[in-house]
């Protein structure tokens, strides 16, 4: 007899709210075209240096609508170097990376992310960029003979962060 369906420990039930969450985030619901083929591993840098990360894996478990699991303090995400091999890998085009950097963006609103992000994010609230500029980066362009880089319009960066910093501050209470 077939055991009915609420009977069952081992069954995992999709968490459609945290698909529907996350694809607010990316442009479109990429994560459900993957068909869990493994390719993205093969190329993954960090999959390679790592026995915790798979992106196979991390799609699986967005498949599933089981994203709050990586949603935790010390995720595997910031694992993820953003190189993009897993785009150029996918033959479906899912686009992990983009998941991956979508799943980030999710653990920075909640005010969850490493020291080495903290700093990145405190560069950029004071200076509109993520690594400062320096003498040398100057003289680097000139001998490539590239301008100098333009100033940053910082009252319009603020006016796009201040709402973020409310939010995060609000997710960290
Ligand atoms: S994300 Fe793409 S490459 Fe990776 S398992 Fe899914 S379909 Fe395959
Ligand atoms: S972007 Fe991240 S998940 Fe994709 S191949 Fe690079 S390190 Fe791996």
């Amino acid at each position: 007899m077939t055991e009915a369906a609420g009977d069952r420990g081992d069954l995992v039930r999709v968490n459609f709210d945290f698909r529907r969450e996350l694809a607010e985030k990316i442009e479109g619901d990429l994560a459900s075209f993957c068909y869990q083929c493994g390719a993205c591993v093969g190329d993954c840098p960090a999959a390679t240096y790592s026995d915790e990360f798979n992106p196979r894996e991390i799609m699986l478990k967005v498949l599933y609508g089981l994203g709050e699991e990586l949603l935790v303090k010390d995720s595997i995400l910031w694992q993820c170097t953003n190189c993009y091999n897993c785009h150029e890998r996918c033959p479906q085009e899912v686009k992990p990376v983009e998941v991956i950097i979508s799943l980030k963006n999710m653990l920075a609103d909640r005010g969850i992310y490493p020291d080495p992000v903290a700093k990145i994010i405190k560069t950029f609230e004071e200076t509109g960029r993520t690594t400062p500029l320096n003498a040398a980066v100057d003289r680097q362009r000139k001998r490539f003979g590239l301008p100098p880089m333009s100033p940053v319009p910082m009252d319009e960066i603020r006016k796009l962060i201040e709402p973020q910093d409310s939010a995060r501050e609000a997710a960290k209470e």
